[in-house]
């Protein structure tokens, strides 16, 4: 069968679709955007659309799905949230006018990384978009960068894990890239449900190549070409917004790997996947939506620079000096609306009336912000002051250009203020007395010419006439009126300044709505050209956002500033883990220690299940990330190093993507804990080796711990169900045995949450089933098999060494450490009193 002849404009469709084959065609037919073909069946399911069809009777009818333009972005939303990408092919010239076929075009590719989310829930995240370019040697070169804000970077990483771990801090969606990428790379990618898209860096035109110029690295210049040429290749319009890209190091920051974000739910609670119940959840009292983001990039990259650090807590310290000054801050900081976005959106010729008065509201905040600062001292606030710029130059523009109560829509009038524009002004009164004028004209000519039925009327071939009747035609001045039309019974006749003020309504009401969108842009441009101050600001009040936000949070849950110190010691009283005690609440919360000498390198945990383990371990990584964020930290006082890495081997948090076992993934944390670690990095290592049997396990977990007593020798807290381990403080003289406390009531077992020196006396396993309510007969069969092994002694001295006779060994070492030792009282303690690490020890700072 012959194929059916193409219509022109599925001709024209089919062009189109060629170029974007990877996309979702949204085709504007007048009112509507047309999807096409496999498009429409597959949107018509991932819609909801009705699926119809084009040439219904032609042998070969083409399916076809629509939505009507006005609610064209929530379906592309929608797509787009899905992973895909969205063309968006306009009509360019009006059908009315065109000759054959309407001229269309793509406007714009909408992908997952260059989207622009405006809802209020968005205003807190960034969407990155990340570019990957690769060496000879098989090291990348990755920028990214956020349309919305506009702000540019670029770093170089080594190593595929690498390139994972910074791709989960930036939470990408889609990646552009113009090499092949490895295929161990593009399985995780695929994994993680990562859309790859692929851009030739093109010959980089004058706007990108500006952009790149300050990156020195190749691979980091080449990445950033490749970012940007898809940036203008999906966006197809100026993006002035776009910031300078900066080149960043990631051994600046402290590292954290993939695994151990998601554990210590910095940003991302692991169960829920939400916000909530995080470290940002925690210290977020942020008040702009940029500061909010700024607060979420500072706490995913922690810093390793003491100054830097300190500065923060100066500026954190100085806040929390002066209440009213935070609270004057924190005030007028409410008034201050999304200013890197609102930048982004002057740039990219979408804001409208009502963004630039926010823009103008914004920035009237600032002098009151500049006074609030120059009440601190200027030692710690004085650069951060001079680093605000007024703006005045601005607002005042706007103020005067602006209407008060602009409508959405800059092209229907109604944008700019009364008194900007004489001829606005002018055409805008002629439009308002133009009817009144009539009136007027209507009779003063009745009375000059002394005919009482002489009227003004309009219609569309001459516009305002006069018309007069038959009868009284003689009573006018013939070189006044000129004839334009006979009637039955009447003539009509025009005169030069009927005329003229009609061509000043005419004119007023179809011009006055183009020329206020004229003024529109041309305010719009110059604030465009302002761009960069504007960014600037917007950086520098966030930081000044997030700082006050710790500052809150710091006097809200009584934290602490820490003390850095190049010592590898850990000194830590009081310390909480601030989010679980946020959920339970100040008074349920058991505050806990934390005493690592220079030395030491691990605290060996023990305690039964729900005793705390883990969260003893993760308050001290909380405590460290916060530290080196520049927060203040939840304890009483704390001594701490900077540390260079953290690692975590932490719950059970299955590798269900890649289909690893939990032994497995909790061998290959362990290894790349064991692997990367320095002294100065800090292992976090909960109950490794249960995956296995228990032997396996408990082998494992002894040649690990020495491994990293012997040789690694980074701070490691090390939480295990295997008693046995206990006894190795006895050959591991760095090694400190502490355990949880639990005791027995009554039969009930009582968690006392608090950490003690020594190992655990029992596992209370069975206890901890009883508490999670298994049945009276399985518990006590589980009590009989238990008194049966231990009666057969199922020790397992063949692999480890026997229980130490003495616990209190550690303690002595912090005690010689501080040189104030009080071992009478250290002797004397049997392991289990209920005395934390310092009760027995002197006290840090009277
Ligand atoms: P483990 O690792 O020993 O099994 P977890 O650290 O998971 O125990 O703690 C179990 C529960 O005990 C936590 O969910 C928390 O509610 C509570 N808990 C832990 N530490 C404390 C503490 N210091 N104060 C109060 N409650 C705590």
């Amino acid at each position: 069968m012959a194929k059916p002849k193409e219509t022109p404009m599925m001709k024209q469709y089919n062009e189109i679709k060629a170029q974007y084959p990877d996309a979702f065609l949204f085709y504007r037919l007048g009112d509507f955007y047309e999807l096409f073909n496999d498009d429409a069946v597959l949107g018509s399911q991932l819609l909801e659309l009705t699926l119809t069809q084009r040439n219904k009777n032609s042998a070969e009818p083409i399916p076809m799905a629509g939505v009507p333009h006005h609610a064209a972005q929530n379906y592309i939303d929608i797509l787009v949230d899905k992973g895909y990408k969205v063309a968006v092919v306009e009509q360019m010239e009006n059908p009315a006018e065109a000759e054959g076929m309407v001229k269309r075009e793509v406007v714009q590719l909408v992908t997952p990384g260059t989207r622009m989310r405006t809802s209020a829930d968005a205003a807190k995240e960034n969407n990155y978009l990340v570019s990957l370019s690769m060496t000879p040697a098989g090291g990348f070169g990755l920028a990214y960068t956020d349309l919305s804000t506009g702000e540019v970077k670029a770093t170089t990483v080594t190593a595929t894990g690498g390139v994972l771990n910074e791709i989960s801090r930036l939470e990408t969606k889609e990646i552009v890239t113009n090499a092949t990428l490895p295929d161990d790379l593009m399985a995780n990618l695929t994994s993680l449900g990562i859309l790859v898209s692929h851009q030739d860096e093109e010959a980089a035109n004058a706007e990108t190549s500006y952009l790149t110029q300050q990156l020195t690295v190749p691979e980091q210049k080449e990445a950033a070409d490749v970012l940007l040429a898809y940036l203008f290749a999906t966006q197809k319009r100026s993006l002035d917004h776009l910031q300078m890209a900066s080149s960043y190091e990631i051994a600046q920051y402290l590292k954290l790997d993939r695994n151990s974000r998601a554990n210590l739910e910095l940003t991302v609670n692991l169960r829920t996947q939400q916000r909530s119940g995080t470290l940002l959840w925690l210290l977020d009292n942020t008040k702009t939506a940029m500061g909010g983001r700024a607060l979420k990039q500072w706490l995913e990259q922690p810093l390793l620079d003491r100054e830097t650090i300190e500065q923060r807590y100066d500026k954190i310290g100085e806040l929390l000096k002066d209440f009213f000054s935070r609270a004057a801050l924190q005030e007028t900081l409410k008034s201050v609306y999304d200013l890197e976005r609102l930048a982004g959106r002057v740039a990219y010729g979408t804001a409208n009336g009502r963004d630039l008065l926010q823009l103008r509201n914004s920035l009237r905040q600032v002098p009151d912000i500049m006074v609030t600062l120059g009440d601190l001292d200027p030692a710690v606030f004085g650069d951060l002051l001079r680093r605000i710029d007024p703006f005045s130059d601005i607002e005042k523009l706007i103020s005067t250009a602006i209407a008060e109560e602009p409508p959405i829509s800059v092209t229907d009038g109604g944008v700019i203020r009364a008194g900007y524009n004489t001829r606005l002004d002018d055409y805008r009164s002629v439009m308002k007395n133009g009817k009144q004028w009539l009136a007027e004209l209507e009779a003063k000519e009745r009375s000059e010419t002394g005919i009482s039925s002489l009227k003004i009327g309009f219609n569309k071939v001459f516009g305002y006439y006069i018309e007069v009747t038959k009868a009284n035609i003689d009573k006018l001045d013939p070189d006044r009126y000129t004839r334009k039309q006979t009637l039955v019974n009447a003539e009509r006749f025009i005169t030069p300044e009927l005329k003229d003020r009609e061509q000043m309504i005419l004119e007023a009401e179809t011009k006055s709505s183009d020329l206020e969108y004229q003024l529109f842009t041309e305010v719009r441009e110059q604030i465009k050209n302002n761009i960069t101050r504007i960014q600037k600001l917007a950086a520098t009040l966030a930081e000044l956002d997030v700082l006050q936000s710790l500052a809150t949070v710091a006097e809200d849950y009584n934290f602490t500033r820490p003390e850095l110190t190049d010592k590898q010691r850990l000194v830590i009283k009081d310390g909480r883990h601030p989010v679980v005690e946020k959920v339970l609440g100040h008074q349920s919360y058991v505050a806990n220690d934390v005493f690592m000498d220079e030395d030491e390198t691990i605290m060996l945990i023990t305690g039964p299940n729900m005793s705390g383990k883990s969260t003893y371990m993760r308050q001290l990584a909380l405590t460290v990330v916060m530290a080196q964020t520049g927060s203040y930290v939840p304890a009483s006082e704390a001594e701490l190093p900077i540390f260079d890495q953290i690692f975590t081997r932490i719950g059970a948090a299955d590798d269900l993507i890649s289909g690893n076992s939990t032994f497995m993934v909790e061998m290959s944390e362990a290894n790349t804990a064991i692997q990367n670690a320095t002294k100065r990095s800090l292992i976090l290592f909960d109950e490794l080796g249960r995956g296995t049997a228990t032997y396996d396990g408990m082998a494992l977990a002894q040649a690990i711990i020495e491994h990293v007593h012997n040789n690694t020798k980074a701070k490691t807290l090390f939480s295990t169900h295997y008693h046995e381990l206990t006894a190795l403080s006895d050959e591991l003289p760095n090694l400190r045995n502490v355990h949880v406390g639990a005791t027995e009531e009554n039969g009930e077992l009582v968690f006392s949450h608090k950490v003690l020196t020594g190992p655990a006396d029992q596992s209370y396993g069975i206890n901890v089933a009883k508490l999670a309510g298994l049945p009276d007969s399985l518990i006590d069969r589980a009590a009989d098999i238990l008194a049966n092994l231990e009666a057969q002694d199922v020790s397992l001295e063949a692999t480890a060494p026997t229980r130490p006779a003495k616990l209190a060994e550690p303690v002595a070492t912090y005690q010689a450490s501080v040189a104030e030792p009080e071992p009478e009282v250290v002797a004397a303690e049997p392991a289990d009193t209920q005395l934390d690490l310092f009760a027995v020890g002197p006290e840090i700072d009277p």
